[in-house]
């Protein structure tokens, strides 16, 4: 059985206020996105609101 449940995950920096949609899947009880770091170099310091297709 292939159970990923795909989400919409929108990604804005608090910093610079810059907004980043990625697509993400949760995996046991966290989401995955790949996101790394926003262009301003912050790295820790997002709203993060994740939305399902
Ligand atoms: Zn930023």
């Amino acid at each position: 059985m292939t159970d990923k449940p795909r989400l919409k995950v929108v990604i804005r920096c608090n910093q610079c206020g810059e907004r980043f949609i990625l697509r993400g899947k949760r995996e046991k009880g966290r989401v995955e996105t790949g996101f790394k770091q926003c262009i301003c170099n912050n790295a820790s310091d997002f709203e993060i609101q994740e939305n399902t297709f």
